[in-house]
């Protein structure tokens, strides 16, 4: 089974030489090639080793000044010294590999979920597969909007066209069709081709499978996977940037601080050399762009459990932060299971029973509608089947709804079909040419005013009231309508004024229950709902007031729209929420007035003439089930269930990353100045140590491990969606920030100085008296976590108390660490320390105490002088 050139092979050799006809393969003759060509899937790229991984956590400016320091105390024999330093350098190695390898594997389970699925024929039917499932000699079904699976040889193009620019760099649309090409001919120009990875843009088609996997041209550059999607937002980025920035002030400060201790204070180079790494050590957040991540790795994790599939990382924080969501209302706001419930006729008007998919219902009263059936039966690109005892689709529900309308009406459905033009959003009907016993026939449906346009000999007026009144009962309304026609081809210009009214039908899309809740919540949480709808105006508005949207009534069509100019379409757009009939076209429009108004807009879509909306709102949100591929590559985020309740979810979820990753800022920054202020403050005046360098480098490890990554675990804050949105360039490092960083940092001095000179005061010994500085050190910094966990309310409830299971493992695991410091002889000797007595002990908790009600106190005179 060979075929070298098939661009320059006609179609009917090309099938021959790879044994495969028009109707498809057989499944058993698919599974034998699967198993002999392999999968359609592309090489992963490998990422960096676990090795290479493992030694990248030795680049970092920190590690490189614990070396340094492990060397200097080495050359100083002290060894002790040395090896603490070189396990805090082991720890931190091993922590961050184990953090980034999960944050990694998070990211690639995500891009598995958004594996793109191709429709098939296999024995003579349409299947929809995995991508990965298409071998050579498989007919493959394509439309505008889908990737190309494989490398396909044209079998039968409509209007095609696809954009190759991943493959040729060019980025215009290439026409196909399937008449070979020169055997020479460029990549570019074969035009009997499409190829692996590159998008329809335009048309449909059949294909031919002539390649996979890493037999498509695609496969032998090795392109396409290689964007492994880089673990970092705008935020991220922003912290990573200013905690390099600290590192190297800090060194700065460090360096001068041991000139100034050994010139000035003329202290013994080697303790003051570790008093000084020991400052480094805990001033520089060397964990905080780690836990960061981590924390979006959570985040993305905790979305795509919502069904919100994170495409680019960054969009979890937009997402978070938007202001206005503008949905699609089809499958999004309603449920996309339709039911055709009346039908019009010029005999009168009909009740259609029944549910679901099923072909059987009443119709009332009995007449006959057998010409308006045979259109919706033949004008349909849908197939019912059973599955599982219930009937089902394959291919658009609303379509199936006419199927299931022409089964009730037991008319005939055989015929042949000759020539079709696809439904467009943008000339919103299809047409189909049929051979039956009925003869050659046009049939075309389509929105009501498109195709009573083309119809002649009727009273419009008339119809167009049925159908409006059909759309104020919330029913999408279709209309059909016929004619002869001797030829082969459908001519577009031959259909406008020549055509026979059939009918009108109407179909029930019920609301999800599940959005209602959902657009309810948005409005809480001060975000906007708008729908866009390619329906009428009359079926939008039904929908929006079940839905509970602002202002149903206020209704600008895409008509209208055309009429507004930019000034006075921003003026009109923040007050309507319902837009119908609208084009993709409109939908960049939206977007465009909406941002003018510095709204952070969230829009969704599906088909290929959505992508530049999604491009440009803030987040893009493409359905996973319904969207095309080329919706779901422009977007940011994909809803696996395409469901509105989902990106009411995906908000929530948006919102709790950036307050965790605000709080694991808020907790780490006063933390690391409290703690190296201490030597600090102590080297400049000229005072003991109240904590070595020893002492605080154990601190910095063990509580960096524990508590400051807890917070990347942090459940919803509970009233996160009661609040507005964040304003859209709300810096993280703000004032706020700032005086907190202040406040708790003094906080730290006074406590730790005030127990170690309270320690000495009583005549303990220093090694004491400083157990009890570094205990209270710790203890402070347990407190601040159960401060810092609820930055929005107030912390004085039973469930802020209660915590989650994370915090109080960390917290037991840290107090375990510390008794076992304090109390076990063999690790006196290590880092210094002393039995501190019980009453010592509590006396400690209880400063950490009243540190807690400090800062919250001065948590809730800021949150009520804010409110
Ligand atoms: P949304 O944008 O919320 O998904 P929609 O699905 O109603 O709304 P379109 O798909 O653009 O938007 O459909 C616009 C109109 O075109 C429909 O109201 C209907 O009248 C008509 N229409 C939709 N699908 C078809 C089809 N397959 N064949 C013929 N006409 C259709």
């Amino acid at each position: 089974m060979t075929l070298s050139n098939p661009h320059a092979t006609c179609v009917t050799d090309c099938l021959a030489g790879l044994e495969a006809g028009p109707e498809g393969l057989t499944t058993p003759e698919a599974a034998r090639r699967l198993a002999r060509y392999g999968s359609n899937s592309l090489p992963e790229v490998r990422g960096r080793g676990p090795v290479l991984r493992f030694l990248m956590q030795f680049h970092n400016v920190l590690i490189y000044v614990l070396l340094g320091a492990a060397v200097v105390t080495g050359a100083l024999q002290h060894w002790i010294d040395t090896g603490v330093i070189l396990a805090v350098v082991l720890a931190n190695a091993v922590i961050g590999f184990v953090q980034e390898g999960k944050a990694e594997a998070a990211m690639a389970a995500i891009r598995t979920m958004l594996a793109p699925k191709a429709a098939v024929l296999r024995d003579g039917q349409r299947v929809t597969l995995e991508g990965a499932d298409i071998v050579p000699g498989d007919i493959v079904l394509l439309e505008a909007g889908d990737k190309v699976p494989a490398d396909m040889r044209v079998l039968e193009a409509r209007g095609l066209a696809a954009q190759e620019a991943i493959l040729t760099g060019e980025s215009v649309p290439v026409e196909k069709e399937t008449t070979p090409v020169a055997a020479e001919a460029a990549l570019g120009d074969r035009r009997s081709m499409l190829w692996s990875g590159t998008l329809v843009t335009q048309g449909t088609a059949r294909g031919l499978v002539v390649a996979t996997g890493a037999g498509t041209e695609i496969g032998r550059i090795g392109g396409l996977l290689a964007g492994v999607e880089q673990l970092t937002t705008p935020l991220v980025a922003q912290m990573d940037h200013f905690a390099r920035w600290l590192s190297f002030l800090i060194l700065l400060c460090a360096a001068l601080l041991l000139a100034y201790g050994y010139f000035v204070g003329h202290l013994p180079f080697a303790d003051l050399f570790m008093a000084v790494v020991g400052v480094a050590v805990a001033a520089i957040p060397e964990g905080l762009p780690a836990v960061m991540t981590i924390t979006l790795a959570i985040g993305v994790q905790a979305m795509a459990r919502r069904n919100a599939i994170i495409r680019r990382l960054p969009a979890i924080e937009a997402i978070g932060s938007v202001s206005v969501i503008c949905t699609d209302k089809t499958g999004t706001l309603t449920r996309n299971e339709m039911v055709v419930a009346a039908a019009e006729t010029a005999a009168g008007a009909f009740a259609i029973a029944g549910e679901g998919y099923a072909p059987d219902g009443a119709i009332t009263p009995d007449g006959d509608l057998q010409q308006l059936a045979h259109a919706a039966a033949l004008c349909n690109d849908a197939r019912l089947h059973r599955k599982d005892g219930a009937w089902a689709v394959e291919g658009d529900p609303m379509e199936g709804a006419l199927l299931a309308f022409a089964g009730k009406t037991g008319v005939d459905q055989a015929a042949r079909r000759l020539d079709a033009i696809s439904f467009d959003s943008r000339h919103r009907f299809m047409a189909v040419l049929t051979e039956s016993a009925a003869g050659r026939l046009i049939h075309v449906k389509g929105a009501p005013e498109r195709v009573l346009r083309m119809c002649a000999g009727l009273d419009a007026g008339h119809w167009h009231d049925r159908a409006e009144a059909l759309a104020r009962r919330g029913l999408r309304v279709l209309a059909f309508a016929a004619r002869a026609e001797p030829g082969e081809r459908i001519d577009p210009a031959a259909l406008e004024g020549g055509l026979t009214f059939l009918g009108l039908v109407g179909l029930i899309d019920p609301p999800r229950t599940e959005a209602i809740d959902a657009v309810a919540e948005c409005r809480a949480a001060g975000i906007r709902v708008k729908m866009i709808t390619g329906d009428h105006a009359g079926t939008a508005t039904a929908i929006a007031r079940q839905i509970g949207l602002e202002n149903p009534d206020r209704v600008l069509t895409g008509h209208d729209l055309d009429k507004l100019d930019d000034a006075q379409l921003a003026l009109e757009v923040v007050g309507t929420s319902v837009f119908a009939r609208t084009s993709p076209e409109h939908k960049l429009r939206l977007v465009t007035a909406l941002q003018s108004h510095g709204l952070l807009v969230a829009m969704t879509g599906d088909g290929v003439n959505d992508a530049p909306a999604l491009k440009r709102a803030d987040a893009g949100i493409a359905m996973g089930l319904k969207g095309s591929e080329a919706a779901k590559e422009a977007a940011d985020l994909v809803l696996a269930d395409d469901n509105f309740a989902s990106i009411a979810a995906a908000v929530r979820e948006g919102r709790t990353v950036w307050d965790n990753l605000k709080k694991v800022i808020s907790w780490t920054l006063p933390t690391n100045a409290g703690e190296s202020m201490v030597i600090v403050l102590a080297l400049l005046l000229g005072l003991a140590l109240p904590v070595t360098a020893v002492q605080i480098l154990w601190v910095n490890l063990i509580t960096a491990i524990t508590l400051g990554l807890a917070l990347a675990f942090e459940p919803t804050e509970p009233g996160t969606m009661a609040r507005s949105p964040r304003a859209r360039l709300a810096p993280i490092l703000s004032g706020e920030l700032v005086w907190h960083v202040i406040l708790v940092a003094t906080l730290f001095l006074a406590a730790v100085f005030g127990v170690f000179a309270y320690a000495i005061g009583k005549g303990y010994p220093l090694a004491l008296a400083q157990t009890m500085a570094m205990n209270t050190l710790v203890v402070l910094e347990i407190f601040h976590l159960f401060f810092i966990r609820n930055i929005h309310s107030t912390s004085l409830t039973w469930a802020a108390v209660r915590g989650t299971r994370v915090i109080w493992t960390v917290v037991i695991i840290i107090t375990a660490a510390q008794f076992a410091v304090t109390y076990l002889a063999p690790l006196h000797a290590v880092l210094g320390t002393a039995p501190v007595p019980l009453l010592d002990g509590l006396l400690i908790v209880g400063i950490g105490g009243a540190f807690f009600a400090l800062i919250e106190i001065e948590k809730q005179i800021r949150l009520g002088l804010r409110s």
